[in-house]
């Protein structure tokens, strides 16, 4: 079985090619155009799609080394992410199935982010995970706890109340004035900082759930009086000031981990999503698999961003179990993990 998946909900244009679970190709044209602005602009993203999406399709079924009439089902994100960039890999999805006269799969893109521990590609086999395991979703958009039970049966269990882990990173990344996406800079500048230097508040929340926007507003709080005292105070603390949030970011996301640990018995942890990439949330899940006798699942790094892959692999899972949709399939912004 051969699948195209498409990926087109933020800023990354991206397209797959999946021959029986396998990863063949996963191209992938990220969007520079919202460096500027600090922050993905709406409408230039879904412009940017429209011009990538046949280009980048193109380059996947090549670099595949198969013919388009090869291809027995199309995948694409349905949601959740902006309408706008939803809605040009859905087009052209749909226009793909009638052209070739193939069945349509729609893929919920969390639930994509998380199957993408299923990859594996034609260099390598990766070890998966088994069911039932957690998954720790933490992304741009999301930051949230998942029991996966099956490949398409996942329970979420903690979930943010506010702003995503990504978010918090990107924020506070720009009140640094680093640009968009500020998480893996501020991950690199912490390699050279000290992650005890400042203490920023945590939240306090009960049970499974995750709050971050608390520790945006005592960050910029901070910053500000602190350059009132010394207006060269991000200069010069910039690599302090990096290790001491990501440490705490990475502790509150722990934190919650643990505690599902320990409440579900399930000792199998996954990260998925963007944030995922944290190499302080990578040493501190290697830390809890050789003190806790965890097993954790870390994704590659082209399979945590954004990517058509996890779309692909989502869609053969659906394919398997005849999951279609019809022409009168839709983009959908704010799709949840049920
Ligand atoms: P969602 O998947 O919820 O719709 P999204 O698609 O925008 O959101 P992803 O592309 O999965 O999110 O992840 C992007 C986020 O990951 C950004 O917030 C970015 O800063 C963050 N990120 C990427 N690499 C790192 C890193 N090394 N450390 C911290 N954050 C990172
Ligand atoms: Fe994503």
């Amino acid at each position: 079985i051969t699948i195209l998946g498409i990926e087109s909900s933020c800023d990354d244009t991206s397209a797959s090619i999946l021959r029986d679970g396998v990863i063949f190709s996963n191209i992938i044209a990220s969007q520079d155009v919202h460096m500027e602005y600090g922050g993905v602009v709406p409408e230039l993203a879904s412009r940017a799609h429209q011009k990538n999406i046949i280009p980048v399709v193109h380059q996947a079924i090549e670099k595949a080394g198969i013919q388009a009439n090869e291809i027995d089902a199309v995948a694409f994100t349905r949601g959740p992410g902006l309408l706008g960039s939803l809605m040009v890999g859905t087009s052209f999805a749909k226009g793909f199935a009638l052209s070739q006269n193939i069945p349509l799969i729609e893929v919920n893109h969390l639930q994509a982010h998380i199957l993408a521990h299923f990859i594996d590609d034609v260099n390598n086999k990766y070890e998966h995970p088994e069911f039932p395991f957690l998954a720790l979703l933490v992304s741009g958009g999301n930051s949230q706890i998942i029991v996966v039970k099956d490949y398409l049966t996942m329970e979420v269990i903690g979930e943010t109340i506010d702003d995503a882990a990504g978010e918090a990173f990107d924020k506070c990344a720009k009140v640094m004035g680093l640009p968009y996406p500020g998480g893996p800079i501020i991950d690199s500048n912490a390699k050279n900082g000290n992650p005890h230097a400042f203490e920023f508040n945590r939240p306090r929340i009960a049970g499974l759930n995750y709050s971050f926007s608390g520790l945006k507003t005592s960050f910029l709080y901070f910053v500000r009086d602190r350059i009132k005292e010394n207006p060269n105070f991000i200069q010069e603390n910039r690599n302090d000031l990096c290790a001491s949030l990501q440490y705490t970011i990475v502790e509150i996301l722990m934190n919650k981990v643990k505690r599902a640990v320990k409440e579900t018995g399930i000792k199998q942890v996954a990260i998925a999503g963007g944030v995922s990439a944290n190499s302080g949330l990578q040493d501190a899940l290697r830390e809890a698999e050789a003190n806790k006798n965890w097993k954790v699942f870390i994704p590659q790094l082209g399979y945590s961003l954004d990517n058509g892959a996890m779309v692909a692999i989502t869609g053969y899972f659906k394919f398997l179990k005849n999951e279609f949709v019809g022409q009168e399939t839709a983009p959908f912004a704010r799709m949840t993990i049920k």
